[in-house]
């Protein structure tokens, strides 16, 4: 029997049991990146924690939507245009692309849609016009605005209380709203700033509506699953809410919240004026992608993630010794451990308990760099396979891992690639005649590359090699 999935809902601030509407299609949103800059590390792990719960899904359901947006019209995104006197698609475009190169680095599928805003403002359009014809919504001073008070549910997901959401919002009330809550769902644009024909004039849409409109275009009136950081809880997914709902007629917007935690750095919140916004391709010259993505994994998503120089450390320790208990293993074994599968996947099911599921795969490299048998070292190898693909991690050849991370270790600085080059393929043709039973060749080829000074390291499943000093 497949293990039933357990996952924290914000809405109801409790972990339950997730039943899609239609057990045949499961639907999945998750709010994408503004793109007027690179991915920081904070862009990066819901992109990381939705793209191992996609996993996860297509694993237990024979089919998964899941859409992602790009916002490619915002102010920060017009501001930056106007800067530097371009168009905005110039802007978005170029992050686009990084943001994908980024992703791919760190092993992230690319998700079943990513609409972009721009591509859906008829949508925006008609489904703002819904709104204010339902009496949700209305006109002011070129702008339309969500009118809060008009949907009772309003403050369920967020559990803020009126009181809270007015101060929440910490701007300057405009003196159009008729209510201090109210939000924009479409707002004038200037001759300079990109802009698009509507029934309230040339202008362009806010923020929340995007998503909503997105949803009910490509998914439907109501999805299983809407994801994103916890910082979207107030007030982008509580507008999301309001406006979906409303939109649809009472309609359930969306099921299942699930949101994931902030990332610190050092202890610290990331922030421009501290100077420690890391960026995904900055620390990808430093640090493996997979790397990266593993020690995203060791805390639980729901969790704050401090990102620190031991945890990477750490997290490379760790990929390194996986990737040696796959090399110990020959052959994947027919029969598989069906016990420990089980017993990893509730774990993984339970909230995606990724921390406990890496506890267990130390364990089973324990196993399989010690004594285990031949049968069970088989068996390791095909779970370290199917958790791997799960988690998007270990799928690299680990000989060639292994073999890359020697060749690192020894100093080889002032041998020249023509050199070493040499030696790596006599090195490859003496395993060749090894494997063949071809001894006296093997020996011919390790007394060649003694002459060049090359000592040979033999360890199981690998030889490595340095030079003699
Ligand atoms: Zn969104």
């Amino acid at each position: 029997m497949a293990p039933q999935l357990y996952l924290h809902n914000s809405l109801t601030k409790q972990k339950e049991l997730f039943q899609p509407a239609n057990p045949t299609h499961v639907t999945m949103y998750v709010c994408g990146p503004t793109v007027y800059n690179y991915a920081h590390i904070g862009n990066a792990r819901p992109a990381v924690v939705f793209d191992v719960l996609s996993r996860l899904l297509r694993q237990l359901y024979p089919k998964l939507t899941y859409a992602r947006n790009f916002t490619d019209v915002d102010d920060k995104i017009n501001a930056a245009a106007l800067f530097k006197g371009v168009e905005i698609s110039q802007i978005t475009s170029k992050f686009i692309t990084a943001y994908h190169e980024d992703m791919a680095s760190l092993g992230v599928m690319p998700p079943d849609l990513e609409p972009c805003v721009t591509a859906h403002i008829d949508d925006i359009i008609d489904m703002t016009l819904k709104l204010i014809a339902l009496g949700h919504a209305y006109e002011a001073n070129g702008h339309v605005l969500f009118h809060v008070p008009s949907f009772a549910d309003y403050g369920k997901l967020s559990g803020r209380n009126r009181k809270e959401m007015i101060a929440g919002a910490r701007v300057e009330v405009a003196p159009f709203k008729r209510d201090p809550a109210d939000f924009v769902l479409w707002k004038p644009s200037t001759l300079e700033m990109p802009g698009w024909d509507s029934p309230w004039g040339r202008g362009r849409p806010g923020w929340h509506i995007e998503c909503t409109a997105m949803i009910g275009k490509l998914l439907g009136n109501s999805i299983d699953l809407h994801g994103g950081g916890q910082d979207l809880i107030f007030p982008h997914h509580e507008n999301e809410i309001a406006q979906g709902t409303c939109a649809h007629a009472g309609e359930q917007y969306c099921r299942y919240w699930v949101h994931n935690g902030f990332i610190t750095v050092n202890g610290q919140k990331m922030s421009k004026s501290l100077g420690n916004v890391l960026l995904v391709r900055d620390l990808l010259k430093k640090y493996d992608g997979e790397v990266m993505r593993f020690a995203m994994l060791t805390t639980h998503y729901r969790h704050a993630l401090d990102w620190t120089e031991p945890l990477l450390h750490q997290a490379k320790l760790s990929v390194q010794r996986f990737y040696r208990a796959m090399a110990a293993v020959d052959n994947v074994n027919e029969q598989p451990a069906d016990q420990d599968w089980l017993q990893w996947m509730d774990k993984f099911c339970n909230d995606l308990n990724t921390p406990e599921l890496i506890a267990m795969m130390h364990g089973w490299a324990t196993e399989a760099l010690g004594q285990a048998t031949e049968l069970r070292r088989g068996q390791l190898k095909l779970l370290f396979k199917q958790a791997g693909n799960l988690l998007g991690i270990l799928l690299q050849n680990p000989l060639q891992v292994l073999q890359e991370q020697l060749n690192n270790t020894y100093h080889k600085a002032h041998i020249s690639d023509e050199v070493k080059e040499k030696i790596e393929a006599l090195i490859e043709a003496r395993q060749q005649a090894r494997v063949e039973g071809n001894y006296t060749q093997a020996d011919d080829i390790r007394s060649e590359l003694s002459q060049m000074n090359v000592l040979l390291k033999d360890q199981p499943h690998i030889t490595s090699w340095e030079i003699a000093k």
